[in-house]
Protein backbone atom coordinates (compact mmCIF):
# COMPACT_ATOMS: atom_id res chain seq x y z
CA UNK A 1 0.00 0.00 0.00
CA UNK A 2 0.93 3.35 -0.90
CA UNK A 3 0.46 6.56 1.36
CA UNK A 4 0.67 9.28 -0.68
CA UNK A 5 -0.23 13.08 0.07
CA UNK A 6 -0.30 16.79 -1.23
CA UNK A 7 0.77 18.36 1.39
CA UNK A 8 0.46 21.85 0.37
CA UNK A 9 -0.30 23.30 -3.11
CA UNK A 10 -0.41 26.66 -4.67
CA UNK A 11 1.55 29.98 -4.00
CA UNK A 12 1.47 29.19 -0.23
CA UNK A 13 3.75 26.47 -0.82
CA UNK A 14 3.89 23.14 -2.58
CA UNK A 15 5.02 19.60 -1.36
CA UNK A 16 3.68 15.83 -2.16
CA UNK A 17 4.68 13.05 -0.14
CA UNK A 18 4.68 9.31 -1.33
CA UNK A 19 5.43 6.39 1.35
CA UNK A 20 5.24 2.78 0.46
CA UNK A 21 6.08 2.18 4.53
CA UNK A 22 9.78 1.46 3.93
CA UNK A 23 10.85 4.75 1.69
CA UNK A 24 9.24 7.63 1.28
CA UNK A 25 9.89 10.44 -1.22
CA UNK A 26 9.27 14.06 -1.35
CA UNK A 27 9.06 16.03 -3.93
CA UNK A 28 9.08 20.21 -3.91
CA UNK A 29 9.13 21.63 -0.37
CA UNK A 30 7.55 25.26 0.18
CA UNK A 31 7.44 24.30 3.78
CA UNK A 32 9.36 25.44 6.62
CA UNK A 33 11.16 21.85 7.79
CA UNK A 34 9.05 21.46 10.94
CA UNK A 35 5.73 22.29 8.99
CA UNK A 36 6.84 19.61 6.80
CA UNK A 37 7.74 17.25 9.50
CA UNK A 38 4.08 17.78 10.63
CA UNK A 39 2.36 17.61 7.40
CA UNK A 40 4.34 14.44 6.85
CA UNK A 41 3.24 13.34 10.33
CA UNK A 42 -0.58 14.09 9.49
CA UNK A 43 -0.18 11.99 6.06
CA UNK A 44 1.43 8.97 7.96
CA UNK A 45 4.37 9.51 6.11
CA UNK A 46 7.37 8.56 8.65
CA UNK A 47 9.88 11.26 8.20
CA UNK A 48 12.58 8.24 9.36
CA UNK A 49 11.51 6.78 5.77
CA UNK A 50 12.11 9.67 3.19
CA UNK A 51 15.30 8.90 1.12
CA UNK A 52 14.86 11.61 -1.51
CA UNK A 53 14.02 15.31 -2.32
CA UNK A 54 12.80 15.71 -5.79
CA UNK A 55 12.35 19.38 -7.20
CA UNK A 56 9.79 20.37 -9.96
CA UNK A 57 11.55 23.86 -10.53
CA UNK A 58 13.47 26.87 -8.55
CA UNK A 59 10.38 29.24 -7.65
CA UNK A 60 10.35 29.89 -3.95
CA UNK A 61 6.75 28.18 -3.59
CA UNK A 62 8.16 24.71 -4.72
CA UNK A 63 11.88 25.12 -3.14
CA UNK A 64 12.31 27.82 -0.69
CA UNK A 65 12.20 24.86 2.10
CA UNK A 66 14.63 21.75 0.26
CA UNK A 67 18.12 23.03 1.08
CA UNK A 68 17.32 22.64 4.89
CA UNK A 69 16.39 19.66 4.29
CA UNK A 70 19.76 18.09 2.34
CA UNK A 71 21.83 20.18 4.95
CA UNK A 72 19.75 19.09 8.25
CA UNK A 73 18.56 15.67 7.15
CA UNK A 74 21.76 14.69 4.73
CA UNK A 75 18.66 13.96 1.98
CA UNK A 76 19.82 13.67 -1.91
CA UNK A 77 18.25 15.94 -3.72
CA UNK A 78 17.49 15.80 -7.56
CA UNK A 79 16.94 18.79 -9.87
CA UNK A 80 16.07 18.67 -13.76
CA UNK A 81 19.60 17.92 -16.42
CA UNK A 82 18.65 21.47 -17.54
CA UNK A 83 17.86 23.38 -14.15
CA UNK A 84 21.41 22.05 -13.21
CA UNK A 85 23.19 23.71 -16.13
CA UNK A 86 21.15 27.35 -15.94
CA UNK A 87 20.00 27.79 -12.64
CA UNK A 88 23.45 29.07 -10.78
CA UNK A 89 21.93 31.75 -9.07
CA UNK A 90 18.93 29.80 -7.69
CA UNK A 91 21.14 27.09 -6.58
CA UNK A 92 23.48 28.99 -4.84
CA UNK A 93 20.60 30.45 -2.80
CA UNK A 94 19.61 26.83 -2.24
CA UNK A 95 22.86 25.68 -0.78
CA UNK A 96 22.40 21.82 -0.86
CA UNK A 97 25.68 20.45 0.37
CA UNK A 98 28.48 19.33 -2.20
CA UNK A 99 27.58 15.58 -2.89
CA UNK A 100 24.13 15.84 -2.41
CA UNK A 101 22.78 17.70 -5.54
CA UNK A 102 21.76 15.41 -8.25
CA UNK A 103 20.23 15.70 -12.08
CA UNK A 104 17.52 13.83 -13.73
CA UNK A 105 16.83 14.55 -17.43
CA UNK A 106 14.36 13.02 -19.54
CA UNK A 107 14.61 9.84 -20.59
CA UNK A 108 16.03 8.68 -17.19
CA UNK A 109 15.16 6.68 -14.16
CA UNK A 110 16.12 7.23 -10.75
CA UNK A 111 15.24 4.29 -8.62
CA UNK A 112 14.92 5.32 -4.49
CA UNK A 113 13.73 2.25 -2.65
CA UNK A 114 10.78 0.96 -4.78
CA UNK A 115 9.95 3.76 -6.61
CA UNK A 116 11.45 4.68 -10.06
CA UNK A 117 11.03 8.79 -11.09
CA UNK A 118 11.12 9.91 -14.05
CA UNK A 119 10.49 13.37 -15.71
CA UNK A 120 9.33 15.37 -18.17
CA UNK A 121 9.82 19.27 -19.78
CA UNK A 122 7.11 21.71 -18.72
CA UNK A 123 6.51 24.75 -20.08
CA UNK A 124 7.25 27.38 -17.31
CA UNK A 125 9.08 30.57 -16.27
CA UNK A 126 11.92 28.83 -14.33
CA UNK A 127 14.63 27.28 -16.52
CA UNK A 128 14.26 23.48 -16.69
CA UNK A 129 11.05 23.30 -14.79
CA UNK A 130 9.54 19.52 -14.65
CA UNK A 131 6.40 16.75 -14.15
CA UNK A 132 7.20 14.07 -12.44
CA UNK A 133 5.81 10.62 -13.37
CA UNK A 134 6.44 8.05 -10.27
CA UNK A 135 6.08 4.30 -10.36
CA UNK A 136 6.30 1.31 -7.83
CA UNK A 137 4.62 -1.64 -8.35
CA UNK A 138 1.83 -0.58 -6.24
CA UNK A 139 1.09 1.70 -8.87
CA UNK A 140 1.87 4.66 -10.61
CA UNK A 141 1.58 8.73 -10.04
CA UNK A 142 2.09 11.41 -12.55
CA UNK A 143 2.46 15.22 -11.26
CA UNK A 144 1.63 18.13 -13.83
CA UNK A 145 2.06 21.45 -12.95
CA UNK A 146 3.30 24.98 -13.41
CA UNK A 147 3.20 24.70 -17.12
CA UNK A 148 1.56 27.06 -19.08
CA UNK A 149 0.79 24.63 -21.71
CA UNK A 150 0.54 20.71 -22.13
CA UNK A 151 2.24 18.15 -24.72
CA UNK A 152 1.74 15.20 -25.50
CA UNK A 153 4.91 13.88 -23.28
CA UNK A 154 2.89 14.84 -20.30
CA UNK A 155 -0.60 13.42 -21.62
CA UNK A 156 1.18 10.15 -22.13
CA UNK A 157 2.79 10.51 -18.89
CA UNK A 158 -0.62 10.82 -17.56
CA UNK A 159 -2.44 8.38 -19.29
CA UNK A 160 -0.41 5.54 -17.83
CA UNK A 161 -1.02 6.51 -14.11
CA UNK A 162 -3.19 5.82 -11.57
CA UNK A 163 -3.54 9.05 -9.57
CA UNK A 164 -2.79 12.29 -11.43
CA UNK A 165 -2.21 15.64 -9.87
CA UNK A 166 -3.25 18.50 -12.04
CA UNK A 167 -2.35 21.91 -12.08
CA UNK A 168 -5.83 24.18 -12.58
CA UNK A 169 -4.95 27.26 -11.55
CA UNK A 170 -7.06 29.89 -12.65
CA UNK A 171 -10.69 30.47 -13.82
CA UNK A 172 -10.22 32.69 -17.55
CA UNK A 173 -12.72 35.43 -16.50
CA UNK A 174 -11.67 35.70 -13.09
CA UNK A 175 -8.02 36.01 -14.44
CA UNK A 176 -9.40 38.99 -16.66
CA UNK A 177 -11.54 40.99 -14.33
CA UNK A 178 -9.53 40.24 -11.25
CA UNK A 179 -7.38 42.30 -9.35
CA UNK A 180 -4.09 41.25 -10.41
CA UNK A 181 -1.35 44.28 -12.85
CA UNK A 182 -1.73 43.45 -16.75
CA UNK A 183 1.95 42.14 -16.68
CA UNK A 184 0.96 39.49 -14.25
CA UNK A 185 -2.52 38.41 -15.57
CA UNK A 186 0.30 38.28 -18.89
CA UNK A 187 2.59 35.88 -17.34
CA UNK A 188 -0.01 33.22 -15.46
CA UNK A 189 -1.84 33.04 -19.17
CA UNK A 190 0.70 32.95 -21.02
CA UNK A 191 2.96 29.92 -22.58
CA UNK A 192 5.17 29.75 -19.60
CA UNK A 193 2.53 30.34 -16.83
CA UNK A 194 0.00 27.99 -15.40
CA UNK A 195 -2.86 25.86 -16.83
CA UNK A 196 -6.53 27.56 -16.49
CA UNK A 197 -9.73 25.83 -15.36
CA UNK A 198 -10.14 25.19 -19.41
CA UNK A 199 -6.82 23.78 -20.28
CA UNK A 200 -6.96 21.42 -17.53
CA UNK A 201 -10.48 19.97 -18.45
CA UNK A 202 -8.71 19.59 -21.80
CA UNK A 203 -6.08 17.71 -20.59
CA UNK A 204 -8.54 15.50 -18.47
CA UNK A 205 -10.37 14.67 -21.87
CA UNK A 206 -6.84 13.89 -23.58
CA UNK A 207 -6.49 11.26 -21.06
CA UNK A 208 -9.73 9.72 -21.75
CA UNK A 209 -12.44 11.61 -19.43
CA UNK A 210 -15.75 11.54 -21.35
CA UNK A 211 -17.41 14.82 -22.83
CA UNK A 212 -20.70 14.14 -22.47
CA UNK A 213 -22.79 16.29 -25.01
CA UNK A 214 -25.73 15.49 -22.71
CA UNK A 215 -24.28 17.43 -19.78
CA UNK A 216 -21.70 19.62 -21.36
CA UNK A 217 -24.17 22.00 -21.14
CA UNK A 218 -22.89 22.66 -17.88
CA UNK A 219 -19.27 21.78 -18.73
CA UNK A 220 -19.42 18.43 -16.94
CA UNK A 221 -17.20 15.37 -17.56
CA UNK A 222 -17.97 11.54 -17.16
CA UNK A 223 -15.45 8.99 -16.27
CA UNK A 224 -16.72 6.16 -18.53
CA UNK A 225 -13.66 5.20 -21.27
CA UNK A 226 -12.53 1.65 -20.59
CA UNK A 227 -9.24 2.45 -21.38
CA UNK A 228 -8.45 5.11 -18.80
CA UNK A 229 -6.10 3.99 -16.65
CA UNK A 230 -6.41 7.49 -14.13
CA UNK A 231 -8.92 6.40 -11.07
CA UNK A 232 -8.15 9.83 -9.34
CA UNK A 233 -7.29 13.11 -10.18
CA UNK A 234 -6.62 16.06 -7.55
CA UNK A 235 -6.78 19.24 -9.16
CA UNK A 236 -3.86 21.20 -7.44
CA UNK A 237 -1.87 24.79 -7.20
CA UNK A 238 -5.40 26.86 -7.19
CA UNK A 239 -4.96 30.44 -7.42
CA UNK A 240 -7.00 31.92 -4.05
CA UNK A 241 -7.42 35.26 -6.22
CA UNK A 242 -8.62 34.05 -9.56
CA UNK A 243 -10.29 30.52 -9.12
CA UNK A 244 -13.00 28.92 -7.16
CA UNK A 245 -12.81 25.87 -5.44
CA UNK A 246 -16.87 25.67 -5.07
CA UNK A 247 -17.03 26.38 -9.15
CA UNK A 248 -14.66 23.90 -9.81
CA UNK A 249 -16.41 20.93 -7.88
CA UNK A 250 -20.07 21.39 -9.14
CA UNK A 251 -18.20 21.66 -12.25
CA UNK A 252 -16.62 18.41 -11.86
CA UNK A 253 -19.70 16.78 -9.70
CA UNK A 254 -20.38 14.23 -11.83
CA UNK A 255 -16.96 12.44 -11.38
CA UNK A 256 -17.91 11.99 -8.02
CA UNK A 257 -14.80 10.92 -5.51
CA UNK A 258 -12.80 10.46 -8.92
CA UNK A 259 -11.73 13.77 -8.79
CA UNK A 260 -10.81 16.30 -5.73
CA UNK A 261 -10.25 20.11 -6.03
CA UNK A 262 -7.29 20.91 -3.28
CA UNK A 263 -8.05 24.07 -1.80
CA UNK A 264 -4.76 26.28 -1.58
CA UNK A 265 -2.56 25.27 0.77
CA UNK A 266 -4.80 22.40 2.13
CA UNK A 267 -3.99 18.98 2.41
CA UNK A 268 -5.00 15.71 0.64
CA UNK A 269 -4.12 12.57 1.55
CA UNK A 270 -5.07 8.88 -0.37
CA UNK A 271 -3.69 5.15 -0.31
CA UNK A 272 -3.14 3.28 -3.14
CA UNK A 273 -2.55 -0.30 -3.86
CA UNK A 274 -3.39 -3.44 -1.56
CA UNK A 275 -1.65 -4.35 1.66
ZN1 LIG B 1 6.30 28.15 -10.65
ZN1 LIG C 1 4.03 26.96 -8.46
Amino acid sequence: MIRYAVLGSGSSGNAYVFSDGADSIIVDNGFSRAELIRRCDAAGADWDTVRAVFVTHMHPDHCRGVGTLARKDGFPVFISAVAGKLCTPELARMAVPGGQLNTIDEGEERPVGGFRVRCFYTSHDSSGSVGYRIDHKQGCFCIVTDTGCFDERMVGAALESDVLFLESNYEPRMLKSGPYPPPLKKRIDGRFGHLSNEQAKDFLVRCGFYRDPGTDIQGQLCYNQPDCRVRRVYLVHLSSTNNSVELLRSRYSSLGDRLYVCPKGEMACGVLGGQ
